[in-house]
């Protein structure tokens, strides 16, 4: 029996990229996925986010896996979409079992030249829609008495960088949101843990205007160009991770057996919470 055979997971953000990953491995492990997606780009973002199209092809790999799957276009931010989503799983897949909270933005200025717009956009949906999404899931999971929870923060939850302020609020934000959700539920089965990831390869991190923010020296810098910088912030000298690396980490703290391990932080990040104090 595949070790998830029987459970539902939500993932959030499931488009693409990591969100996609745990998706496709939890339903080659055997459970039914609800993927969710805002597949619309905003104005206050640099990089396109992912496509309605994006979110299809989830779905389709998650079916290929031999699993049922709920794909819907929500937004985080929007508590009544994802409210709803939730309902709508528990009422055709009988539960959520595991809710990965992994929607996120990366958008960033110096905090002197900050618009609203930035700040308003990147906590929105980097804090109050992890908020939003423990919120949908944790009410049922009290009532079934069991849940496997995590959020997705990052290296800047428990850092600084220039031009990040934003983004370091949002995810040190979510790590002590889990903290305190993990206490919350302490007594319902249920754990709430983090991972915080490095530089992971996706369309987050290798899009033009990210590349430009850090080689702001070059016209049209290139990945060869800024993987020396991105290796900087890591302390293994590697400047990217693969999803899948992050997936592994996912897939631990939501198996059944990691039932005393909550309220914790998960880097995977290549050594550079080892630098943090
Ligand atoms: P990504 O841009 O490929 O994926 C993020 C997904 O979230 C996209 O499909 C996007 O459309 C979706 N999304 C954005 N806002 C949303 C909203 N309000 N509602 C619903 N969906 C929304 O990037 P990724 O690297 O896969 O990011 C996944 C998570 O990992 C994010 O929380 C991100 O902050 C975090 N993270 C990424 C890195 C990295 O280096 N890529 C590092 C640390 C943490």
């Amino acid at each position: 029996m595949d070790e998830f055979t029987n459970r539902v997971a939500l993932v959030t953000g499931a488009a693409r990229g990591q969100g996609r990953s745990h998706a496709v491995a939890l339903a080659e492990r055997g459970a039914d996925v609800v993927i969710c997606d805002r597949c619309e780009d905003n104005a206050a973002v640099a990089y396109p986010l992912a496509t309605k199209e994006d979110l299809a092809e989830t779905a389709r790999l998650v079916e290929a896996a031999g699993q049922r799957c709920i794909a819907v276009q929500v937004d985080t931010v929007d508590r009544s979409a994802i409210e709803a989503l939730v309902a709508r799983a528990e009422a055709e897949l009988g539960r959520i079992d595991i809710a990965i909270a992994n929607a996120g933005v990366s958008a960033g200025a110096p905090i002197q030249d900050l618009p609203s717009s930035q700040w308003a956009e990147v906590i929105g949906t980097n804090l109050t829609g992890v908020f939003h999404t423990i919120a949908a899931v944790s009410p049922g999971m009290v009532a079934r008495g069991y849940g496997r929870i995590v959020t997705i923060a990052s290296m800047l939850g428990r850092s600084a960088a220039p031009g990040q302020a934003a983004y370091c609020a949002s995810k040190w934000g979510v790590i002590g949101m889990t903290k305190s959700a993990a206490l919350d539920l302490a007594g319902h089965g249920i754990t709430v843990n983090a991972v915080a990831p490095g530089n992971i390869s996706t369309p987050m991190v290798h899009n033009d205007a990210l590349y430009r923010m850090v080689r702001p020296d070059l016209e049209n810098p290139t990945r060869a160009d800024v993987a020396p910088v991105f290796a900087s912030l890591h302390g293994q000298p590697v400047p990217f991770l693969e999803p899948f690396e992050v997936t592994r980490a996912v897939l631990f703290l939501v198996a059944e057996a990691s039932a005393h391990i909550t309220g914790t932080v998960m880097p995977v990040d290549a050594g550079a919470a080892a630098k943090v104090t």
